[in-house]
C-alpha cells in the first residue's frame, strides 16, 4: 500500500480537515507573456481603469461584509482599498508604464517595490502587510490581463500557498474552505485572522516542504498538531475519521455543559465570560455558555473605515453588544490603538518600540476628540443592560484619575444634550503592565475592578516579545514572577472589596484556571470555544484542593516546573 507523504507545520486553528487542495496564488507568467500592450497612453489609461475598477469592487465587497457584520474582514478589505487608492502606488505605476510601456508589468513591479519596503520593517505586523500589497498588485494586474477567477467545484477545498492573499479567503464562502495551509509562518497574517474568525482549521510555517503539495492532491490536516498528510492511505483515513468522530463527540459532551455554572465541588463560583471583537460575536459566544462579555476589543469598531466612528456609530455597536448580554455584564475596553495596531487615519508615525510607545490610554488622554465620543457612547449603551468601561495599558494612578474625570465630564455633556445614560457603569482597568500590577494595592482604592491582561503582562514582565517565535519558550504564564503579580492583583482586589478577573489568554488554560480560582479570582474571560474546557476543569475540583496546589506552586522557582506539576496533579483535559 502506498504511504502518505507527511509534513509538519504549526497548528494555529484546531480541527481536522480532509479534502482536495486548491493552490492559492495564481501564477500570472503565462498571461504576461501573451499580453499585447497598446501605446503608452493606452496602457496608462488601462492602468487607471483597473485601479478604479478594483477600488469599486472592493468598496462593494466592504459594504457587503459590513452588512453581514463581518467587521474584521471588512477592515482588511478597507486597508486594501486604501492601498489601491494610494497616490504613491498609482504614481509609481504610471512612471513605470512610461518606461516599459506595459501596464500589468508596471503594476506588479510597483506593488512589489512597495511590498519590499514593508517587508524590511522589523515589526511582524507591518512585515505581514507586504502580502496585502502583493495581493492588491495582483488583483489590479489580473483585471488588466482579463484573468478569470478560479472556479470551485462541489465540495470544500483546502487552500494552500506559501502566502495566501487575504482576498482569496475573504472572497470564498465559508462552507467552501475546509482548511488552510501556509508555507509562511506569520500568525498575524490577515489570512490567518480571517480563518480564525471563521474557525477554519489552519496550519502555518510549513516552509519549503509546501512545494510537495500539488493542486488537487488529497490531504488531511490536523490544526491542533500541525500534521499534514498528502495522499493519505485508507488506513490514515480511517484513523482520522475516528479522530473526527471523537471531535464531534467532544463537541456534544461540551455542549451538554452549556447551561451549567462553573462551580467547584465545594461551591466556589467563577464567572466565565467571552472575549469579543464585534457585537455580532455575542450570539456565537452564547452557544458556548458565556455569562456575559469580559472583553470587547473596541478597536475593531474603529478599523475597517476611513474615518473616526462618531458617537452614534459607536453607540449602536455597544448598545447591541450590551443588549445581547441579556442583563449580564458587558465590559467594553476603550480603544487599544497604536503601536502594533495602527489606524491609518490617525497618522501616527512609525515607532522604534511600538509596544512601549504611543498607544491605548496614552492616545485616549491626548486625543479627547477621539475619547469623549467613545465614553459617551458606552455610558449611553449602559441604559440597555449592564456595561463597564475598561482602560487598557494603565501604568499609574494619575492616568486612571484623568479617565475618571473625563467620564464625569462625559456625563455632564450627555445631560446637557438631553441624552439618556447610565450612572451605574463600572470603570476599571486592565492590569497588563508590571507597574499596574505592583501598584494594585493603591489602584484598588480608585477602580471598580481589575481585569488581568496576561498577553501583555507576560511580555512586559519577562521582557519577552509576545510575537517572537524564537523566544516563545520563555513566554510562560506560569513564570513565578508573573504568578506573584497576578496573586498580588487578586489579593488587592479582595482586600478592597472589588472584583478581579482575567481576560488574557492564560484564562483559557484549564490548569491555570484552577490555580487562579485558588487565588480567589472572580471571573475568567476568554475566546468562547475555550469556555467548556475551563468549566469542566473547575467543576471537577474543590477550592480546598486548589489552595493546596497554589501553596505548593508558590514555593516553586521555575515556570516549567510549575506547569509540569499542574499537569501531574490535575486530571488531564479531554
Ligand atoms: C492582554 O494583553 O492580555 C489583552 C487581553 O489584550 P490584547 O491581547 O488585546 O493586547
Ligand atoms: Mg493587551
Amino acid at each position: 500500500m502506498e504511504m502518505a507523504e507527511k509534513l509538519r507545520g504549526k497548528g494555529v486553528i484546531s480541527g481536522i480537515a480532509m479534502g482536495k487542495i486548491m493552490l492559492a496564488g495564481q501564477n500570472l507568467d503565462g498571461y504576461l507573456i501573451n499580453y499585447k500592450p497598446l501605446d503608452k497612453e493606452g496602457e496608462k489609461k488601462k492602468a487607471k481603469e483597473a485601479l478604479d475598477a478594483v477600488a469599486e469592487t472592493l468598496r462593494k465587497s466592504i459594504e457587503k461584509l459590513q452588512a453581514q457584520e463581518m467587521l474584521e474582514q471588512a477592515a482588511i478589505m478597507e486597508a486594501h482599498r486604501m492601498m489601491v487608492q494610494d497616490p504613491a502606488l498609482s504614481d509609481n505605476i504610471f512612471s513605470k508604464v512610461e518606461v516599459s510601456g506595459n501596464a500589468p508589468d508596471a503594476v506588479l513591479k510597483a506593488a512589489e517595490e512597495q511590498a519590499q519596503i514593508f517587508e524590511q520593517m522589523e515589526d511582524e505586523y507591518f512585515a505581514a502587510r507586504a502580502v496585502d500589497l502583493r495581493d492588491v498588485g495582483k488583483r489590479i494586474a489580473k483585471y488588466i490581463l482579463g484573468v478569470p477567477e478560479p472556479e470551485l467545484g462541489e465540495g470544500a477545498v483546502i487552500l494552500c500557498g506559501q502566502e495566501i492573499e487575504p482576498s482569496v479567503i475573504a472572497g470564498l464562502p465559508t462552507d467552501k474552505i475546509a482548511g488552510v495551509i501556509l508555507g509562511a509562518g506569520s500568525t498575524t497574517a490577515h489570512a490567518v485572522i480571517i480563518a480564525k474568525a471563521r474557525a477554519i482549521p489552519t496550519i502555518v510555517g510549513v516552509g519549503e516542504g509546501i512545494a510537495k503539495i500539488g493542486d488537487g492532491d488529497d490531504v488531511i490536516i490536523d490544526g491542533e498538531t500541525g500534521d499534514i498528510l498528502i495522499r493519505p492511505s485508507d488506513e490514515d483515513r480511517a484513523g482520522y475519521n475516528e479522530k473526527l468522530k471523537k471531535q464531534e463527540e467532544l463537541k456534544a459532551h461540551y455542549a451538554a455543559l452549556k447551561d451549567l455554572p462553573a462551580v467547584t465541588t465545594d461551591g466556589v463560583r467563577v464567572e466565565l465570560m467571552a472575549n469579543i471583537g464585534s457585537h455580532m460575536d455575542v450570539d456565537n459566544a452564547k452557544t458556548y455558555g458565556c455569562e456575559g462579555v469580559g472583553l470587547f476589543r473596541s478597536e475593531f469598531v474603529f478599523m475597517g473605515r476611513q474615518d473616526i466612528p462618531n458617537e452614534e456609530d459607536q453607540f449602536k455597536a455597544y448598545k447591541e453588544a450590551v443588549e445581547k448580554c441579556d442583563g449580564n455584564l458587558c465590559v467594553i475596553r476603550t480603544m487599544d490603538i497604536g503601536g502594533d495596531k495602527p489606524l491609518p487615519y490617525l497618522n501616527i508615525p512609525p515607532e522604534d518600540n511600538p509596544f512601549l510607545g504611543y498607544r491605548a490610554v496614552r492616545i485616549s488622554l491626548k486625543r479627547k476628540d477621539l475619547f469623549m465620543p467613545q465614553l459617551k457612547a458606552i455610558l449611553r449603551a449602559g441604559v440597555f443592560g449592564k456595561a463597564a468601561i475598561m482602560v487598557p495599558m494603565v501604568i499609574n494612578v494619575s492616568e486612571f484619575l484623568r479617565v475618571k474625570d473625563l467620564v464625569a465630564e462625559a456625563k455632564v455633556e450627555l445631560a446637557h444634550e438631553g441624552k439618556k445614560y447610565s450612572d451605574n457603569v463600572q470603570v476599571g482597568i486592565m492590569v497588563e503592565t508590571p507597574a499596574a500590577a505592583v501598584m494594585t494595592p493603591v489602584l484598588a482604592k480608585y477602580v471598580d475592578f481589575f481585569s488581568i491582561g496576561t498577553n501583555d503582562l507576560v511580555q512586559y514582565t519577562l521582557a519577552v516579545d509576545r510575537g517572537n517565535s524564537n523566544i516563545a519558550y520563555l513566554y510562560n504564564h506560569f513564570n513565578p514572577a508573573v504568578l506573584r503579580l497576578i496573586k498580588l492583583t487578586i489579593e488587592s482586589a479582595r482586600e478592597n472589596n472589588i472584583w478581579a478577573g482575567m481576560c488574557g489568554e492564560m484564562a483559557s488554560d484549564p490548569y491555570a484556571a484552577v490555580l487562579l480560582m485558588g487565588m480567589g479570582i472572580s471571573e475568567l474571560s476568554m475566546s468562547a470555544p475555550s469556555i467548556p474546557r475551563v468549566k469542566e476543569k473547575l467543576r471537577a475540583v474543590s477550592s480546598i484542593k486548589a489552595k493546596d496546589i497554589l501553596a505548593d506552586v508558590m514555593k516553586m522557582e521555575d515556570g516549567d516546573e510549575i506547569k509540569a506539576y499542574l499537569h501531574k496533579v490535575l486530571e488531564p483535559v479531554k
